[in-house]
Parts: C-alpha cells; sequence; structure tokens
C-alpha cells in the first residue's frame, strides 16, 4: 500500500491545484491513516478525470517527509490572500507579487534608512525601511590617549 515519496523537485512538477487538493485530504484524513489504507475520495466535489491522480498524489505525499511538503508551500503555493489575512511583508519580497527585489542605494536617515527597490517580477517599486538598533561598543574604543581598549577593537 505504500507509495513512494517525493521528492521536492518532483512535487514542483505537478498542477499545483492537484498538490492541492492531495493537500487538503491528507490534512483531512491523517497521513498515518492515509499510509495504512490509501485514500478514497468520496462525493462529487472533485471529477473523475482528476480523482485518481489526486489519490495518488494524496497517497505518495502521506509518505513525504513534512520538510519536502513545507519547502513546496512556502516557496511554489500562492500566499493566502483574504481580507483578514495581512500582506506579507518581509525584507527582499514584492509586496505587490511576492517576487525577487532589486536594490537601489541606500539612503540614511536618523535611526536607520531605506533602499529603494524595483521587483523583478511586476515592475513595481518602492521603499524598503530598517532600523539601526544597538549592538554593543566594541568597536575601536580608544582611550584619551589614543590607545585601544582590550575587547572593544572589532
Ligand atoms: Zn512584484
Amino acid at each position: 500500500m505504500k507509495k513512494q515519496q517525493y521528492s521536492y523537485e518532483e512535487l514542483t512538477k505537478i498542477d499545483h491545484m492537484i498538490v492541492n487538493l492531495a493537500l487538503a485530504t491528507v490534512h483531512a484524513a491523517g497521513a498515518d491513516a492515509i499510509s495504512k489504507n490509501g485514500v478514497k475520495i468520496d462525493g462529487d466535489f472533485i471529477t473523475v478525470d482528476i480523482k485518481a491522480e489526486v489519490v495518488e498524489v494524496a497517497e505518495r505525499l502521506a509518505e513525504t517527509p513534512w520538510t519536502v511538503i513545507m519547502a513546496y508551500i512556502q516557496r511554489d503555493m500562492d500566499p493566502v490572500k483574504a481580507p483578514d489575512v495581512p500582506e506579507l511583508d518581509e525584507a527582499g519580497v514584492c509586496p505587490v507579487c511576492g517576487g525577487e527585489l532589486e536594490y537601489g542605494d541606500r539612503e540614511d536617515m536618523d535611526e536607520g534608512g531605506f533602499y529603494p527597490w524595483t521587483c523583478t517580477g511586476c515592475g513595481a517599486t518602492g521603499r524598503e525601511g530598517f532600523d539601526t538598533c544597538f549592538d554593543g561598543h566594541h568597536y575601536r574604543v580608544r582611550d584619551v590617549a589614543g590607545d585601544p581598549i582590550p575587547g572593544r577593537n572589532d
């Protein structure tokens, strides 16, 4: 009954909708139960054409390491968009399309600054802000005579 697990590369080659439905199936039935008994999809929510495909993918997903599945979810699935879900906001990721950002020259401010960016995916532009924060007095500290203070000379 046990199927072969997927590698990350194999997963990325499968139709996203099939993987979505298969993940939902694994989530509902549980990987252990599927591993033991396989998948049976009742009802007419999914057409017969894709049922067999979803079953096959779900049975293999049940054997696939969680880290591979998480890598797929994070890198290859569309981010969830809903009124209650905050937009993805992380450094280096386009807040419009999730594409990769290309940075211009840093613009300094009092307590941090900005990097202007252009998205390599959709062409959107913006400025990414950052704050500076204290990390210690360990850089080139000198006494009044100009001699280095031990341990503070990074
Ligand atoms: Zn973009």
